[in-house]
């Protein structure tokens, strides 16, 4: 195909817009790729299209290849389904929900679980129909907090989403494996730098969940890897390594110790340390901080107060205190609660009166029975020294909700953490038999009797991909887009006025136009400048210039990325750049 600029819908920018974070959006704007229309809504131009359409190809490509079928559902749904699983509320404010002329309550579909369950329920029976694979490439609606960066993180967005369907564990985790190889392939073609991290701590353990993350230092996860092994998980899914418990006996009995003056974890320690009888030295590891939150169960009105005690030299991470409590509301206390509650001596909250006031206290893994800690005494200026796990109090349950940190040993036991930032581009998820269950999903066995579904999820960010490669690809001039993906094979740049320029420009176009490959003809009437800016912005991989070289017989080839030239002979230069197309 021969796309003309001279006709072409598009309008490159030489300013960036105004509201662009990141500098894949600002490339993806200013060349013309995509125009913002509401927050996280965007219109995609024909460059962007193109670019869209490669990405869904590729995708599309490797899902047919393991077998899975595509199918598409509306994006406007029934309540009936979501409620039914919980998730009209469990989504909360994420969810555009709306009504129709009738009255009744329908939803934008920000992931369709309950339809593919439906579905599969609908068509199949027998054990004899599963296993079954299937797929959708389709818009999705969330009304996301913090819309960003452009086509990133949108309220309307692109996703593939998969679905597996086994008759057992086994076959789930075939299915599994199937997607998470197919991704791999999916985001090698689209040659992206990624890492697969570990996506959920707890009960789903394992390998149940994992994420792809694109390495970008503007993504808005942060994941730690090993230093040592092949360990990498979200900050969200790492599970403390736990101490093992120690002996009771022996140990020091609590103390109350008056500690006027001491706000801070580090005046605490300080206090301790040169201001008391105790003869040694603290640190902020030996306290335990007590933080005071209420939440929220989806649905519920009532909150509850739960404390929360993580080591003193840490930090609570709000991720992963919210991922840890999901799907519940979390918030801290505030004043009001505090005058409500007496008990709660703001400063000086220990273990003890939260126990005795029947508020749930749930502590960081580190917390095991035998450890001794400097808490608050529940009372004005006093710290309980040596408060030991397992004998002065019994906490309700561990909770990830500590900060992870560079240095922390690494989970597995081999060597230590270092972060990085990335985009989620992929999850593959064992769902297991939620959603089968919420809808009876049997088939019948050869025995007669009903064998309840097992299923799998997995979404790919399609369209947000089109902004993880711009990010991946980029330089000071513009845009690099890898072949796969690139919105034309070559742009030719007519350099040049002369009538016979732009007739031997049009023949080299008309010729690798026969030969399959797509050609991108910059034939307006511009300065050679503004087409060498704008053929640099919008990063097709490979220039042709076509120019006062070509009387003498020579055109040139540049290749976008590493900015090569080189002068080829017109009658060759065909032959070149199809075989360089082709790979
Ligand atoms: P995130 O943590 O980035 O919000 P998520 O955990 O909500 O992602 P999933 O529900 O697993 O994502 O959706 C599957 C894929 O869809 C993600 O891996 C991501 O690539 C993409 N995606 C999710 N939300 C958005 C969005 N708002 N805009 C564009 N793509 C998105
Ligand atoms: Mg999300």
């Amino acid at each position: 195909m021969i796309t003309r600029m001279s006709s072409l819908f598009l309008r490159t920018l030489r300013e960036d817009p105004a509201d662009a974070e990141v500098p894949s959006h600002k490339l993806l704007v200013r060349a013309g790729y995509v125009r913002r229309v509401a927050p996280g809504g965007y219109s995609w131009l024909p460059l962007g299209l193109r670019v869209l359409r490669n990405v869904e190809r590729v995708v599309r490509e490797e899902m047919d290849a393991i077998g899975a079928q595509e199918i598409q559902f509306p994006a406007l749904l029934p309540r009936e389904p979501y409620e039914k699983t919980g998730r009209w509320t469990e989504y909360g404010d994420s969810l555009f929900r709306l009504k129709d002329r009738k009255g009744a309550d329908y939803l934008l579909g920000p992931t369709h679980e309950e339809l593919f369950a439906l579905t599969v329920k609908g068509e199949y029976s027998s054990y004899k129909d599963y296993p079954v694979v299937l797929y959708q490439i389709q818009t999705k609606y969330r009304d996301e907090a913090r819309p960003r960066a452009g086509i990133l993180r949108g309220r309307e967005f692109v996703m593939k989403d998969s679905y597996s369907f086994d008759l057992d564990d086994a076959g789930l985790a075939h299915s599994y494996q199937l997607h998470r190889d197919a991704y791999i392939k999916i985001f090698d073609r689209l040659g992206l730098e990624y890492v697969i991290v570990a996506a959920t701590s707890g009960a789903m353990g394992g390998s149940a969940s994992e994420e792809f993350l694109a390495v970008a230092e503007t993504g808005e996860d942060t994941y730690v890897r090993s230093t040592e092994s092949g360990y990498a998980a979200n900050v969200e899914a790492v599970v403390t390594p736990a101490p093992p418990a120690r002996p009771l006996d022996g140990l020091a009995e609590a103390q109350v110790h008056h500690t006027p003056g001491t706000p801070t974890i580090a005046t605490l320690v300080e206090y301790l340390s040169t201001k008391t009888d105790l003869g040694r030295a603290f640190t902020a590891a030996d306290t335990l901080k007590n933080v005071m939150l209420k939440i929220r169960k989806p649905g519920a009105k009532e909150w509850e107060i739960l404390g929360v005690g993580v080591p003193g030299d840490r930090e609570v991470d709000q991720k992963r205190l919210e991922a840890a409590l999901e799907p519940a509301e979390v918030a801290l206390l505030e004043e009001a609660d505090f005058t409500a509650n007496p008990f709660l001596v703001k400063g000086y909250i220990g273990p003890k009166s939260l126990q005795d006031n029947g508020v749930r206290y749930l502590v960081d893994p580190r917390v095991v029975t035998g450890t001794a800690w400097v808490t608050g005494a529940d009372k004005a200026d006093h710290h309980v020294v040596d408060l030991v796990a397992g004998r002065d109090f019994t906490p309700d349950g561990t909770i990830e909700a500590a900060e992870v940190r560079e240095g922390d040993a690494s989970p597995d036991g081999h060597g230590t953490l270092v972060a990085a930032r990335g985009i989620e581009i992929g999850h593959i998820f064992q769902l297991g038999r939620k959603y089968t269950d919420a809808f009876e999903v049997d088939a019948l066995g050869a025995d007669s009797k009903p064998i309840r579904i097992t299923m799998g999820s997995y979404g790919v960010g399609v369209s947000r991909l089109v902004g993880v490669l711009a990010e991946q690809y980029l330089d000071e001039l513009g845009l690099v887009w890898p072949r796969e993906v690139a919105p034309a094979d070559v742009h030719v740049v007519i350099a040049g006025k002369d009538e016979a320029v732009f007739e031997g420009a049009e023949k080299l176009a008309a010729e690798l136009d026969a030969a399959g490959v797509s050609v991108l003809l910059d034939d307006r009437k511009a300065t050679p400048g503004v087409k060498f800016a704008d053929a640099e912005l919008i990063g097709v991989p490979t220039i042709l210039v076509v120019g006062r070289g070509l009387a003498k017989g020579v055109v040139e080839v540049k290749d976008r990325a590493s900015g090569d030239r080189a002068d080829v002979p017109v009658d060759e230069v065909v032959a070149q750049l199809v075989k360089l197309v082709r790979g």
